[in-house]
């Protein structure tokens, strides 16, 4: 006896087959052959299995569901990776979400800048060679107060390349209480190691005196480095030396004394009614010889790492190879000069720049858009669940400011059957799955979405109708 599925096995259409079908002759125009020769090899695959799978109940073989299968699969393949997400996780600058938003005057540059040949690195007035860095040394010398400064990738680029070029195979005076590690994998002790300087610690956990650095002083000792401690607070009975007293004890025995500042606000956020965040200014006026900070964080910039500081220092830095190594692309130089024009006006800054925005929208407009948004939610949740709007605090994230924390209004998901944990994973799986992935947070066991960093209201509320849970 011939068995059936064996039988429908061999009836099936070969590759070549279906890639001279006048159907698969436009997928081919639009996707190209190698992926759609792939596609249409792993779906007929698919199906022999279920064919030779004894629980088989085989349909018959049509060829234009088999079809429309393959441009479902190449229309998911060809989806970009990289997308934009709502972020209602109450974290401003939320690294895993892409940190600093950044405004569109940004994007412009960046699109210039990647469309077009520009002056990366040529001087238009005398015609000759130009320097990089130069596009963006002359705004932040302006607002840190700096006699020079440059640019590379990220923080934990400028901390390297600071300490790689001071304090190679030297040794560096770090507090006990500042040997941070910033999520992703940032600890200062292995990036010490890695630059090629010996931690030498000083001083315990909570407190560090002024002796416990002037007694670790060796003829090795190379630099001493302070940390802001941007993540964590230690809180209690604490003591930590003021970067005066830090400055004065480096310069009394010939050494520089380096900051990374993590954050690094060219602002007074106090200004903006925020809490303080110490500045390259105020720092660099305390004696520092050298910050290093963030421009994706309070920034609000693209990623990249800052150093401003002395001319001399700065002068070395540039001559060391590793900044050849860690220098930033025109696409970032682009997007940090535009928003660093921002910081020209003070006074605009707020509305123009999304990360303050965010940072200081006032309570009671989140919770006017909470109650515009409530009721499209809670008909996209149908009879499968409640919605309501509670009051939250928002943090500012990646490291800024752990302790404060901002008032805020979040719409609540409740309901389910099972258990309350359960549900919740199931409404954060579901507005995940939206087509502009909305990515809120579980608290106490219920699913929420902080609203202060909905900008786009209206595709918010529109996708809701798609939301399947
Ligand atoms: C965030 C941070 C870093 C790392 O900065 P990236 O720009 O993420 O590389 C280093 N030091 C401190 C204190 C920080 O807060």
């Amino acid at each position: 006896m011939v068995n059936p599925s064996s039988a429908a096995r061999r009836a099936l259409p070969s590759v070549d087959h279906l890639l001279g079908l006048d159907a698969v002759a436009a997928l081919i125009a639009e996707y190209g052959r190698p992926l759609v020769t792939k596609s249409l090899r792993a779906l007929l695959d698919e199906r022999r299995a279920a064919l030779a799978s004894p629980a088989a109940a085989p349909a018959s073989f049509s060829e234009p569901e088999f079809i429309a299968k393959c441009v479902a699969r190449l229309a998911e393949e060809m989806q970009p990776s990289l997308k934009p997400v709502f972020n209602l996780t109450g974290t401003v600058l939320h690294t895993n979400l892409g940190r600093a938003v950044m405004p569109q005057c940004a994007a412009d540059a960046v699109m210039a800048a990647m469309t077009r040949p520009s002056n990366l690195e040529f001087d238009l007035g005398g015609g000759a060679r130009g320097e990089r860095d130069s596009h963006i040394e002359r705004w932040l010398t302006r607002f840190t107060g700096a006699q020079a400064s440059l640019v590379v990738n990220n923080n934990a680029a400028a901390v390297y390349l600071a300490l790689n070029t001071l304090a190679l195979k030297k040794e560096v005076l770090v507090s006990r209480g500042e040997l941070v590690e910033i999520g992703g994998s940032f600890r200062i002790p292995d990036i010490m190691a890695r630059a090629g300087v010996k931690l030498v610690e000083v001083g315990t956990t909570n407190r560090t005196h002024l002796k416990d650095y002037a007694s670790a002083i060796t003829p090795r000792t190379a630099a001493i480095m302070k940390v802001h401690t941007s993540n964590y607070a230690v809180q209690g009975f604490t003591a930590t030396v003021a970067e005066t007293e830090l400055a004065a004890l480096a310069h009394e025995h010939g050494l520089p004394f380096i900051v990374d500042l993590g954050s690094g606000t060219l602002v007074n956020l106090e200004d903006y009614g925020l809490p303080h965040e110490p500045t390259p200014r105020e720092t660099l006026a305390q004696g520092a010889d050298l910050v290093t900070f963030s421009g994706d964080k309070l920034l609000g910039g693209p990623q990249a790492g800052l150093i401003a500081g002395s001319k001399d220092t700065l002068a070395r830095i540039r001559k060391n190879p590793m900044k050849r190594a860690l220098r930033v692309d025109k696409m970032t130089l682009a997007a940090l000069e535009a928003v660093l024009r921002l910081y020209a006006n003070p006074q605009r800054l707020r509305e123009e720049l999304p990360t303050l925005r965010w940072l200081t929208r006032p309570l009671a407009d989140i919770e006017t858009q909470a109650k515009r948004v409530l009721p499209h939610v809670v008909s996209a949740l149908g009879s499968f669940g409640q919605a309501q709007i509670v009051t939250c605090s928002s943090q500012i994230g990646s490291g800024a400011l752990p302790v404060d924390t901002l008032p805020s209004a979040a719409l609540v998901v409740s309901g389910g059957e099972n258990s309350k944990r359960s549900f919740a994973n199931q409404i954060e799986t579901a507005f995940r799955a939206l087509p502009a992935p909305v990515i809120g947070r579980i608290k106490d066991g219920a699913y929420q979405m902080d609203l202060r960093c909905l900008d786009d209201e209206a595709e918010f509320v529109a996708q809701l109708t798609q939301l399947k849970i």
